[in-house]
């Protein structure tokens, strides 16, 4: 299937709906329950702001998830998957603004993610079946206060400043997750190169193991970590995020 799932504002509205061909086919009803068309469609430039492609209960980040990126921030190779919460209101959709919080932090990096949006309720599921809870796959830019990471306990407010996960474009489904290019580019130049084969934990035991201690709802996104190659974002800098087989996320960085 070649549809693209997504969010986006059209006429001053918010519309879900999907992809197919240049135009965009609002829908009623849920990307992954039997929906119905809305009615209409319109082109692809009609498009007035993207959306984060869904609203998730949780946005769920694994850390350190390929070796050279655990090297490059001297932080140890995790014997487990390292995992925090993101608040959802961080989501933001393409070609919008990553807000840089001044006065806050002195170190915004870029992190070019493949993400996994979940289908099905997921609970206590076996690593063989994981897979069959996923509705389907997108880009993510897990943006990190480097500074407030490495001070705070924890990662979550680091990481969870207004803007500060842009997800998109679009959803794809029934690809695999296992050997997947995941690509940045800051300003157009190549900074990170990396595949998901490459992963220490890999897609279907993330969800298993997260799945053990709480159920993952449909639409819950899981962001799956970040090769070695970040770098730090300024003002006016754009960074995309390309994931083989699902698109291009773009965003530019501005002062509030
Ligand atoms: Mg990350």
């Amino acid at each position: 299937m070649d549809r693209k799932f997504l969010r986006c504002v059209h006429d001053g509205e918010v519309i879900k709906g999907y992809i197919e061909g240049d135009n965009v086919f609002p829908i009623q009803g849920e990307f992954w329950e039997d929906f119905e068309a809305a009615g209409g469609k319109f082109p692809v430039p009609e498009i007035e702001e993207w959306l984060p492609p869904v609203v998730p209960s949780k946005l769920i980040a694994i850390g350190l998830n390929y070796r050279a990126h655990a090297m490059e921030t001297n932080f140890p190779i995790p014997e487990e998957p390292i995992s925090f919460l993101k608040s959802t209101t961080s989501l933001t959709g393409h070609n919008t603004d990553i807000f840089y919080p001044v006065g806050l932090t002195h170190a915004v990096d870029y992190e070019a993610e493949l993400a996994v949006v979940m289908g099905k309720y997921a609970y206590k599921v076996n690593e063989k079946e994981a897979l069959d809870y996923v509705f389907g796959y997108t880009c993510a830019n897990d943006v990190s206060a480097r500074d407030i990471q490495k001070r705070d306990g924890q990662w979550m407010l680091a990481k969870s400043f207004n803007t500060f996960n842009p997800l998109g474009p679009w959803i794809v489904c029934g690809i695999s997750p296992m050997d997947l290019r995941v690509v940045s580019r800051l300003n157009g130049e190549t900074r990170q190169d990396s595949r998901t084969s490459d992963l220490i934990f890999s897609i279907p035991y993330l969800i298993s193991f997260l799945s053990q201690v709480m159920p993952l709802l449909p639409g819950d996104v899981i962001i799956t970590g970040t090769p070695s190659g970040i770098g730090r974002l300024k003002e006016g800098d754009n960074i995309e995020i390309e994931v083989e087989g699902i698109g291009t996320l773009s965003n530019t960085v501005k002062l509030p």
